[in-house]
């Protein structure tokens, strides 16, 4: 089958090798050519434009940043609809508002287009192992045709509802992997601040009910003191921007949600958001006078 791919960045590079590695013939395609260098070396077809991938492909997915670029790559001048054949499976897997999800799904079927979203949990890591968590949404068929490759990409795969639904399952892991990251910078700035050696209350806090993937994965980099992106700050901002925006169309509190996004617009407004978002930890330190060395 032959799989189209855009949005060759942290996430999109790893997830093309896999496909390759799982016998797919893979059309690449990137506003700048060095992105697609080492992926044709690899194997994939690079390609002039998203069009020109989707007029080869039975499924393009995308793997950009936001919402506008996912409605460039899809609607937009050279765009997936102006080289789809009707038919086609677009399978959207960057973080974008469900609303927008849902609202670029409608314009796509007028052409014949179907789309699924599929945004992912797991990060660089669990794009490399292939291992990543794979939430989706739009009809049965389209998932079923987009199984065996979503598959190809990560461990868990849920069909969780119709269009925009994979987007608001994602939102809902924002809140809590958000609120995790804060809390726990939190807690180890806390225990520097105590006089306490914060990579052995991680250690014991580790065994107890404290115990999460955050406190494991994210609380070793800031040990570690590991600031790489990873997962961009402004990148966290903007997805709890979505769960905001979206807390407010429907009415309904999200009081973590609000004061996390503080702190990432603090980080972000700092000038850290091309670092990873653990860089929290720093922001806490500098606002509590704690010294890290
Ligand atoms: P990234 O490293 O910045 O990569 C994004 C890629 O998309 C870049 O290669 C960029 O191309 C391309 N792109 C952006 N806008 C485009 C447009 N309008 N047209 C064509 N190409 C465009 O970001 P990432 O970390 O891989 O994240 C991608 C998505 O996955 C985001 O929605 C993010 O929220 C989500 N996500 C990320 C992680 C993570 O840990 N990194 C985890 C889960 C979900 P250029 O290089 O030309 O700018």
């Amino acid at each position: 089958m032959q799989i189209g791919f855009v949005g060759l960045g942290i996430m999109g590079r790893p997830m093309v090798l896999n496909l390759l590695r799982g016998g797919y013939r893979v059309h690449v395609w990137s506003r700048r050519a060095e992105s697609m260098t080492p992926l044709i070396e690899a194997g994939a077809i690079g390609c002039g434009s998203a069009a020109e991938v989707a007029a080869s492909c039975e499924i393009v997915i995308s793997m950009v940043a936001d919402a506008p670029d996912v409605e460039q790559v899809a609607l937009g001048e050279r765009g997936v609809v102006e080289g789809a054949r009707p038919g086609l499976l677009f399978i959207d897997m960057s973080t974008i508002a469900p609303s927008a999800a849902r609202r670029i799904a409608l314009r796509l079927e007028e052409y014949g287009v179907e789309m699924l979203d599929a945004p992912v949990s797991g990060g660089e890591t669990g794009a490399i192992n292939a291992a990543l968590t794979i939430m989706a949404g739009g009809s049965q068929a389209a998932f079923d045709k987009a199984l065996p490759v979503l598959q190809c990409l990560g461990k868990k795969v849920t069909h969780v509802g119709a269009n925009g639904a994979g987007q608001v399952a994602k939102a809902c892991n924002q809140i809590l992997t958000g609120a995790g990251v804060l809390m726990v910078a939190e807690a180890l700035n806390f225990a520097r601040a105590s006089g306490v050696e914060p990579a052995k209350v991680r250690e014991a806090m580790l065994g107890g009910s404290a115990h999460s993937r955050v406190l494991e994965n994210h609380g070793q980099r800031m040990l570690e003191r590991n600031f790489n992106p990873g997962f961009k700050a402004w990148m966290h901002r903007k997805d709890l921007k979505i769960v905001l925006d979206e807390a407010h169309r429907l009415g309904v509190m999200s009081p973590v949600a609000a004061i996390t996004a503080q702190m990432f617009n603090a980080l972000v407004g700092g000038g850290d958001g091309e670092r990873d978002s653990v860089a929290m930890l720093q922001l806490l330190e500098r606002m509590s006078g704690v010294d890290s060395e």
